[in-house]
């Protein structure tokens, strides 16, 4: 660190805002995390962590203990969910991959993420949590910014804050002001069930541990094992035809069975185990780049909300943090670290968010657009990761992958 520690508040204790503070209490600052819900939490599901999620958990001190729980799969395999057939698919523990990659590729449970992150930051002797703080207001002079309270008139001074408040985040509504989040007019049904309640064909692609994307007609299922193979995480996503913004009922379950009526036996199988407690609907924003708002700046899915098609969402709010903990670590003024962590993560995060639409496109292709594509992609070799590399990369990685 360059001169004296700052006071920074992180606003949203998700996983992006629990690694920024992670990250800027290892580069030597005093953080105070502020978070609405009344306890620090995740939501019962899986979250695939590339290679550039690894890497960016090793520099918050983390990976040894989100590893205890996780899974290595050994495929991403991409099925065709209409005829059962393989599509492609990448080999995730060769020797390909760990000389090109040199972290893991891994499936975890989120609250195991997530509490190994809040685990580190209880920890850490200059960060504190508090939970039942709803943040609606940032008021900046030249030297501070003042942070509002929904639950109380007391208010909260720090030399800057990072808003990592997610895909709503209240302060990039007051800072960008760009409008409402863009549905896709998808939704999701997912959640993670004991691997002994799979049966048929679903237990023998369970032992397998592999991600399997079953791909089809404005429809995929996406399946893994998280917490050490205990539990089986399924994601069915779909298009509905009845997408209202002004109404919640869209993306009905009865549109789920009819949407997934005509793919194979594997998937129909699985179909009545996707978790149906609460449906998912799909947003994200088109990239902007201003970032920094004096000495606020966003973090996450605040800054870049993502389809979650190329599974990167969490893996971008991790490569923000160790970012920005890198930034202010090597700048006096919080603006300039704020400036030099944006000039790094823009246009990546940008690049990542556009290509996270049109993976979903392709995906989601029918007819002769399938056929195309999975004739295209029949070729490929589970070593090939011409196309994934630049994702699976992080801008700015002090130990770039070696071109083979
Ligand atoms: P959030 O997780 O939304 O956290 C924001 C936090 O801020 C919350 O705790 C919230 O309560 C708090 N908050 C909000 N407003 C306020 C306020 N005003 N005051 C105080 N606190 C506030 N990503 C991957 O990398 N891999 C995957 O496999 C993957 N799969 C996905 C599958 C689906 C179906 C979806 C929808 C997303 C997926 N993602 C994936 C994306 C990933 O979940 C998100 O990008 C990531 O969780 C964003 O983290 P965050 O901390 O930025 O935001």
């Amino acid at each position: 660190m360059t001169s004296s520690p700052l006071h920074i508040a992180v606003v949203g204790g998700g996983i992006g805002g629990l690694a920024a503070a992670l990250a800027m209490a290892r580069s030597g600052h005093r953080v105070t995390v502020v978070e609405r819900a009344a306890r620090f939490g995740e939501i019962g599901a899986g979250l695939q962590l590339a290679p550039n999620a690894s890497l960016a958990l090793e520099e918050l001190g983390v990976l040894d203990a989100v590893r205890r729980s996780a899974v290595a799969p050994p495929q991403l395999v991409m099925m065709d969910a209409l005829t059962g057939k393989q599509i492609t698919a990448l080999d995730l523990r060769g020797d390909a991959y760990r000389s090109r990659f040199k972290h893991p590729y891994l499936v975890t449970h989120r609250t195991d993420l997530h509490g190994a992150l809040l685990a580190a930051g209880e920890e850490h002797p200059s960060i504190t949590l508090h939970t039942g703080r709803t943040v609606t207001d940032a008021v900046q002079t030249p030297a501070e910014v003042r942070l509002h309270f929904a639950e109380t008139s007391e208010r909260l001074a720090a030399d800057a804050v990072v808003a990592a408040d997610g895909l709503h985040s209240r302060l990039r509504q007051i800072l960008v002001d760009d409008g409402a989040p863009v549905c896709s007019k998808y939704v999701a049904y997912r959640g993670a069930l004991p691997v002994t309640s799979m049966t048929g064909s679903m237990a023998q692609h369970a032992t397998t541990e592999s991600v399997i994307v079953w791909a089809g007609p404005r429809m995929h299922l996406v399946q893994y094992p998280v917490r050490r193979g205990e539990l089986y995480n399924q994601v069915a996503v779909f298009e509905s035809d009845h997408y209202d913004p002004d109404s919640d009922d869209w993306g009905t379950e009865a549109e789920l069975e009819e949407r997934f009526a005509g793919s194979c036996d594997a998937v129909r199988d699985a179909l009545p185990l996707v978790a149906r407690d609460r449906r998912w609907p799909l947003f994200d924003r088109l990239p902007i780049t201003d970032w920094v708002h004096g000495r606020i700046v966003l973090l996450g899915d605040a800054a870049h909300p993502m389809l979650q098609y190329l599974a990167q969402g969490a893996c971008q709010a991790l490569e923000d943090a160790v970012a920005l903990g890198r930034a202010l670590r090597d700048h006096d003024r919080p603006e300039d670290a704020f400036a030099s962590y944006a000039a790094l993560r823009t246009e990546r995060a940008a690049s990542i968010q556009t290509n996270a639409r049109r993976f979903g496109e392709i995906c989601h292709l029918d007819g002769m657009g399938a056929f195309l594509r999975n004739q295209l992609l029949a070729d490929r070799t589970p070593e090939d990761f011409d196309d994934i590399a630049w994702v699976w990369t992080p801008a700015g990685d002090r130990r770039p992958a070696p071109t083979p």
